[in-house]
C-alpha cells in the first residue's frame, strides 16, 4: 500500500517541466510535471517524490533505459496510480519494437498489466479515492459515444486509448489512469497475481466466451504459454473440457496439472485427429493463443462442426483457410481482443476466488530487457511480473 496523503500534494515553487536531470524530453500525460507524491521515508520524515523510476522506449527496436522521469499529474476524471505490479506481455515486445502497421511514438512507457492503489485523484473523480486497488489495462480508455461504446464494446472503439502504446504505461512506478476505466479489484488483493488477469486472464477469458463453448463441452486451447495457462484454468472454472496443444513437452505438463483432459504436441502429424478422436469429433470452442502462424491454420482442423475458433495470438502474417472444411463444417472464425469493463470484472472475480492463478516468476524492472529476451525466445512458462513496490 502507498503511503500517501489523501490530498493533492501543495505545489512547491520549484522550476517544472517535464524534462530529465539530463535534460532530455521524456513523454508525459500533461504538459506540466507532478506537484510531487508524498510519502514518508523509513524515520517517519514526510518527503515528496517527483520523478519516478520507468522503463523507456527512446527508439524503436533498441533496448529499453531505466530512467527517473516526472511523476505525471492526473488530468480531468484521471488517476495517478503507485504500481506495485505490472505483468509483462507480449504486446509490450511488439510496442517497443515497432513490429505492428501503426507504430507508437517514442519516447515511450510500456507496459498494461499495471496493478496498484490510488495514489492521487484528478478534477472530476468521484468514484474511487486514495488508497484504492486498481489496474491499469490496454484499454486505457474509449470514447464512450460511438456505437461501440454505447453498445458495451469498448473494445472496438475507433478513439480508444492503448495503456503502454498510445499513452505512457505501467513499467514505471507510478501511471495514469483513466478512473472510468481502471479495473476495480478487491481488497487485500495479492497485486502480483492480479496483473496478469489485467491482460492475460481478461483476453483469454473473453476469447473462451468468444467461441460460445458451453459448460460440458469441450475447448481446445492451442499455446500453453503466458495466455494460454490462464485459459485452460478459466475454462475449467467455467465447466469446460480442455484439449492442450503446445510444442513444448513443459508446457503441455503445465496443462495437464491445471486440468486438461488431454494435452498434445501441436507439432505431430496426427495432432488434430488425437483431439478429434479423443473429444468425439473436435472441439466446439478452439482458442489460438500461440504467436506462431501455424498454429492459426491447425485450429481450423481443431475444431467441431459448427464450432467456433477464437483468435487472440497476434503473430505477423496470414493463414490460408480451406473453404471446403470452413464452408461444409459451418465453422466461425472469430478475432477477439482484450475485453470490455464488464469482462474484466468477472475475470477478477474467478481470480479473486481463487479458480484462475496465473504462474509468476518475479523480475525488477532493471532486467525489463532480459524479460523481454525470454518471451521472444519462448522461455517463459506463465507470466513474468516485476514488483515495484
Ligand atoms: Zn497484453
Ligand atoms: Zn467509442
Amino acid at each position: 500500500m502507498v503511503p500517501a496523503r489523501p490530498s493533492v500534494p501543495r505545489r512547491t515553487s520549484t522550476a517544472r517541466g517535464d524534462r530529465t536531470p539530463a535534460g532530455t524530453r521524456v513523454a508525459t500525460r500533461s504538459s506540466s510535471s507532478c506537484d510531487g507524491i508524498a510519502s514518508r521515508d523509513a524515520t517517519g520524515r514526510w518527503s515528496v517524490a517527483k520523478t519516478m523510476k520507468a522503463a523507456v522506449v527512446r527508439e524503436l527496436g533498441k533496448p529499453l533505459t531505466i530512467e527517473q522521469i516526472p511523476i505525471p499529474t492526473p488530468g480531468y476524471g484521471e488517476v495517478l496510480v503507485k504500481i506495485v505490479a505490472t505483468g509483462v506481455c507480449h504486446t509490450d515486445l511488439h510496442a517497443a519494437q515497432g513490429d505492428w502497421p501503426i507504430k507508437p511514438t517514442p519516447p515511450l512507457v510500456p507496459g498494461h498489466e499495471g496493478a496498484g492503489v490510488v495514489a492521487a485523484i484528478g478534477p472530476g473523480v468521484t468514484d474511487l479515492k486514495v488508497g484504492d486497488p486498481v489496474g491499469i489495462a490496454w484499454l486505457h480508455d474509449a470514447c464512450g459515444k460511438c456505437e461501440y461504446c454505447i453498445t458495451g464494446w469498448e473494445t472496438l472503439c475507433e478513439k480508444q486509448r492503448n495503456s503502454g502504446y498510445g499513452v505512457n504505461g505501467t513499467f514505471a512506478e507510478y501511471a495514469i489512469g483513466s478512473a472510468a476505466y481502471v479495473a476495480r479489484f478487491p481488497r487485500n488483493v495479492d497485486f502480483a497475481k492480479m496483473a496478469p488477469i489485467l491482460c492475460a486472464g481478461v483476453t483469454t477469458y473473453k476469447g473462451i466466451k468468444e467461441t460460445e463453448a458451453r459448460p460440458g463441452e469441450w475447448l481446445a486451447v492451442s499455446g500453453i504459454g503466458g495466455l494460454g495457462h490462464v485459459a485452460v484454468q478459466y475454462a475449467r472454472a467455467m465447466g469446460l473440457h480442455v484439449a492442450a496443444l503446445d510444442v513444448s513437452e513443459e508446457k503441455l505438463a503445465l496443462a495437464r496439472k491445471l486440468g486438461a483432459q488431454i494435452a498434445v504436441d501441436a507439432r505431430r502429424a496426427d495432432a488434430t485427429t488425437e483431439v478429434a478422436k479423443f473429444t468425439g469429433g473436435g472441439a466446439h470452442g478452439v482458442l489460438v493463443t500461440a504467436v506462431s502462424a501455424p498454429a492459426f491454420a491447425q485450429a481450423l482442423e481443431l475444431a467441431r462442426r459448427k464450432g467456433t475458433v477464437s483468435l487472440v495470438g497476434l503473430p505477423p502474417g496470414d493463414f490460408a483457410m480451406p473453404i471446403f472444411d470452413v464452408v461444409l463444417k459451418r465453422i466461425t472464425v472469430r478475432g477477439s481482443i482484450v475485453g470490455t469493463r464488464k469482462d474484466m470484472a468477472e475475470s477478477i472475480a474467478f481470480a479473486s476466488e481463487g479458480k484462475v492463478a496465473p504462474h509468476i516468476h518475479h523480475a525488477r524492472l532493471e532486467d525489463i530487457n532480459d524479460v523481454f529476451a525470454s518471451l521472444e525466445a519462448g522461455k517463459v512458462d506463465g507470466r513474468i511480473v516485476v514488483d515495484l513496490a
